[in-house]
């Protein structure tokens, strides 16, 4: 009997398909929560670096001044926590293996020349802000550094200008009064006396 049922299985897999896929001659069906390798959409990614700071494999690096983000997928786990904690989700776990290619070691996303240009920009805009807002504190304090005029004390600018024609102030002195001739009749009295 169990010879029998022997011949009978090998008969079924004379005509029916594989259990296997036949890759590479056919494309891999890959299933839908396959962990195959990281891919960043650069031009949603903000270069935070908190998929750096997370990455359990160092496989990350985040580099704000040349506007690169890299990857070693030799490195990486396939663990997906930076695609968790990435703060825009230009992060995902793209369900392939990673293609062969002459950058093995190290895949590198940089910036397009028109997201370096707006991040300088950015950059300008920022830069002109800080220094508003020193000049505007330097003069802050200087104003405060000043002392305050005494209390009654006029200042200068606080004077009545003198109104045309008038003489000038300053000289403080009053001119006497010219000495009147004394009258005829007057002289004549003394005189007898
Ligand atoms: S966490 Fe996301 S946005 Fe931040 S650097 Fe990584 S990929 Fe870019
Ligand atoms: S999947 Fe895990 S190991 Fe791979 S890069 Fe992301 S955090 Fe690192």
């Amino acid at each position: 009997m169990a010879f029998v049922n022997y011949i009978a299985y090998e008969i079924r897999n004379l005509f029916s398909t594989p259990a296997t896929e036949k890759f590479p001659k056919e494309p891999a069906n890959f299933t839908e929560r396959y962990r195959g390798h990281i891919e960043n959409d650069i031009s949603k990614c903000i270069l935070c670096g908190m998929c750096m700071r997370t990455c359990p494999s160092n496989a990350i690096t985040v580099s704000k001044p040349d506007y690169s983000w890299s990857i070693r997928p030799f490195s990486c786990v396939q663990c997906k926590a930076c695609v968790d904690v990435c703060p825009v989700h230009c992060l995902s776990m793209v369900n392939s293996y990673t293609e062969p290619g002459a950058e093995k070691t190290q895949i590198t996303n940089h910036y397009s020349e028109e997201q370096v240009a707006k991040e300088e920009e950015k950059k300008k805009a920022i830069a002109a802000k800080v220094a508003a807002a020193k000049a505007a504190a330097a003069a802050k304090a200087a104003a405060a550094a000043q002392p305050a005029p005494k209390a009654g004390t006029e200042t200068a600018a606080a004077q009545p200008a003198p109104a045309a024609g008038a003489e000038p102030a300053g000289t403080g002195e009053t001119p006497a009064p010219k000495a009147e001739a004394q009258p005829a009749a007057v002289q004549s009295v003394q005189g007898e006396a």
